[in-house]
């Protein structure tokens, strides 16, 4: 799996051949830089969420015959995912930024808290308690992380296809009730992958489009994740 990136400056002088593209292996800053084959230094960085990508790197894994670490990848998606949900809550409802960082400090290391703050968040925000993974699911989840579970191609497929359920049914709601905070979270989420010294430099955003796909509108609509597994494409 990689991310297709190309040179802002060779693109600007090779307008009418269109663009030159390269690959780079993903990280866990959402920042790349590498010079270009003319030797321009380039600077990308990507607008999907960190979810969006868990959640990528889980479907290739499937694809790849890796089902433990697709188990793996899906359940980081979802804590990441909550963490995004509690977030835009948050900045919806006018609470600083920093505020929200400082704050998050307090479950930042157990996810069992930030699932605990999601739950009320999303009953204060909502009137209801969320959705979450089923009693079976979550016993897939620990035997494959806790116990060495080698789960079938089946299990994560369906795994997959219920963390997924669960992040496009949230993402669609707050995208429809809060796409102002969204918005902002996002913008704070692609600062954070810039440096004081890019200043006055060519930094170029790249939005691929992800299985979740956050910047999807439109009405709400499950996605078969064999289907989107089988559209992968190898770069
Ligand atoms: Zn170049």
């Amino acid at each position: 799996m990689k991310l297709l990136v190309s040179c802002a400056e060779c693109n600007k002088e090779n307008l009418s051949q269109g663009m030159v593209m390269t690959t780079a292996e993903f990280n866990d800053s959402g920042r790349y830089e590498y010079k270009c084959h003319k030797g321009h230094d380039v600077i990308v960085i990507i607008f999907e969420e960190k979810f969006e990508i868990l959640f990528e790197i889980g479907a290739y894994a499937i694809a790849d015959g890796y089902y433990r670490e697709a188990v793996s990848s899906f359940t980081t998606a979802l804590e990441r995912f909550y963490e995004f949900f509690i977030k835009v809550i948050c900045i919806s409802k006018g609470i600083e930024w920093e505020t929200i960082l400082d704050t998050w400090k307090i479950v930042s290391a157990q996810s069992e808290r930030q699932l605990g703050a999601f739950a009320f968040v999303h009953l204060i925000d909502q009137g209801t308690k969320p959705t979450l993974l089923s009693n079976s699911q979550i016993e897939l989840r620990n035997k494959v992380i806790h116990k060495g579970y080698i789960p079938d191609s089946d299990q994560a497929t369906k795994y997959g296809q219920a963390v997924l359920n669960i992040i496009r049914q949230l993402s669609f709601f707050i995208k429809e009730n809060h796409q102002a905070a969204v918005n902002e979270v996002k913008r704070y989420n692609s600062e954070s992958r810039r440096r004081e010294s890019d200043n006055g430099k060519l930094v170029t955003g790249v939005s691929g489009g992800t299985i979740i796909d956050l910047r999807s509108h439109g009405a709400y609509l499950e996605k078969d994740l064999k289907t989107e597994i089988s559209n992968l494409k190898y770069l």
